[in-house]
């Protein structure tokens, strides 16, 4: 993965939906890293309407412009991209069809009714945290209302989400993606998400037992638990006892065919003895760990209300080391938070070189309107920031190659995913996340198989092709 995205924090969603056809999805825009799976609700949500995505703006009954307001200017561009769909929206009025318009995400939570006002042409405007209401947000549009849907759910919106027919789990192939916790209580003061996605909260055990199984009969291999504070997560076991994580990932460890378990993000203070134990004990979960830091300097972390210091953090990290040795870090870095000197940046890259990530993203800071940091009076100068980031990017950058490069001549275990890019290539993914590209003839997608690994590329592996087919035993990897 590139450290690009840090340049690229604002990007527009287009979720066309047409009742005729399906529902077109440009690139959407989510906080990192979950975007696609907030497009697949959306789109779960509307299908018992009729509506699908369709590949053509042209042609659809239904704009959804997902929103992100990660920067200050992402209302602006928002208000933009709106006076573009209203010219396809007076268009098709022309020819007698009605196209609705509604803006979704961060933007829609933080503008609500200012959005109708600014632009009168959009009939819908859907905060994050009330996705699940959009059928019938979008049959009370349809029948003229102009709506504003912000208000935080108080009933579970977990258990409103449509679940996706078995034939649709199965087009979006052999790994899936499953929310089990949304928004955050931690409020770090560079951070957004606990205004726009509100508090914590986690999705009943139940639920997430019985999505993973419908899932796993589906054909899905390979889930990825999601959260903002993913690791915060707790709920209710059967026995009535108070489960975290750690306890549920034991539980999902148990169902048939799910030969792979991931979460992600996590927070260090949420890092528990029995999730340190799953990590020992569960070869299904993948020895890849996305646990950010943001900075190494103690001074900057207790700015940053982060909670923890820095040697916490390193302790954190050698007491997972010790439960699970080959596991890879990956981490979230902040250069030029408010009051960050030369002294603080060395602090970070001193911990860099001691974790040695195999994966990380690493980000300037951006004043986040409404957040603490964005008062802060200590801000640093871009060309600070600039220079600061490329130094620890080109740090990360060595790391994350060094990690590769070690792999070569290993065996690994590789989750076949598609096809690859040229005839007679499929690609899958390594226990740490990275692509590996494999003769076709090796394994079908879905297949675990083993592999050596001949190559490293700047962004994928390569395995050499002499290795037989090995077809895993259900559940281990
Ligand atoms: N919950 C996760 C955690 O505690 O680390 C991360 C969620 S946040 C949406 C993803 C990443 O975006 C953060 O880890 C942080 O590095 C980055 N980020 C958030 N706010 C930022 C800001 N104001 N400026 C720059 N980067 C920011
Ligand atoms: Fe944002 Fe901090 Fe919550 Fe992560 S833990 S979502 S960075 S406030």
């Amino acid at each position: 993965m590139s450290f690009a995205k840090a340049q690229d924090l604002i990007r527009l969603a287009r979720l066309a939906a047409t009742r005729r056809t399906g529902i077109g999805l440009d690139e959407i825009c989510e906080e990192f890293g979950v975007s696609h799976r907030t497009a697949q609700r959306m789109t779960d949500a509307l299908a018992s309407d009729g509506y699908g995505l369709t590949e053509n703006m042209e042609e659809a009954d239904l704009v959804l412009l997902n929103t992100c307001h990660i920067r200050e200017k992402a209302a602006e561009k928002v208000y933009s991209e709106l006076g573009r769909i209203r010219k396809l929206k007076e268009e098709r009025a022309v020819d007698g069809h009605e196209l609705l318009i509604g803006v979704t995400g961060c933007v829609a939570q933080a503008e609500g009714r200012e959005i109708l006002r600014r632009a009168p042409a959009v009939d819908l405007v859907v905060g994050s945290q009330t996705y699940h209401r959009l059928p019938s947000v979008v049959q009370r549009a349809r029948a003229g209302e102009k709506i504003v849907e912000t208000d935080y759910a108080v009933e579970d919106k977990f258990e409103h989400l449509p679940q996706p027919a078995r034939s649709v789990v199965r087009h979006r192939g052999v790994t899936a993606f499953l929310t089990v916790q949304e928004g955050c209580d931690k409020f770090c003061t560079f951070c957004v998400v606990p205004y726009t996605r509100g508090s914590e909260i986690s999705r009943p055990v139940s639920q997430i037992v019985a999505e993973a199984e419908r899932l796993a009969e589906a054909g899905v291999r390979e889930v990825t638990l999601l959260g903002q504070n993913v690791n915060a997560w707790h709920g209710e076991g059967p026995s009535g006892k108070e489960w975290g994580l750690g306890e549920l990932l034991f539980r999902l460890a148990e169902i048939p065919g799910l030969a792979r378990l991931r979460y992600t993000t996590s927070h260090p203070r949420d890092m528990s003895d029995a999730l340190i134990r799953a990590h020992r004990d569960l070869p299904q979960l993948m020895p890849y760990l996305h646990l950010p830091v943001q900075a190494g300097s103690d001074r900057i972390l207790k700015a940053m209300n982060r909670k923890h210091t820095a040697e916490d953090y390193l302790r954190l990290i050698e007491r997972i080391r010790e439960a699970r040795p080959d596991i890879a870090l990956s981490g979230d870095f902040i250069v030029g938070f408010p009051g960050e000197t030369d002294e603080d940046f060395d602090d970070t890259m001193r911990l860099i070189r001691e974790v040695n990530y195999a994966q990380a993203f690493s980000f300037k800071y951006s004043p986040r309107p409404g957040t603490p940091g964005a008062g802060m009076s200590n801000h640093v100068a871009e060309t600070v920031k600039d220079e600061r980031l490329q130094e620890l990017q080109a740090l990360l950058t060595e790391q994350q190659r060094a990690f590769a490069r070690s792999l070569v001549g290993t065996e690994m275990d590789v989750l076949v995913e598609k096809p690859g890019r040229e005839a007679g290539q499929i690609v899958g993914r390594s226990p740490w996340l990275q692509p590996v590209v494999i003769d076709a003839e090796l394994g079908d997608i879905g297949d675990i198989i083993r592999v050596r690994i001949g190559n490293a590329g700047s962004n994928s592996l390569f395995a050499e092709s002499m290795n037989p087919h090995i077809p895993m035993r259900e559940g281990l990897v």
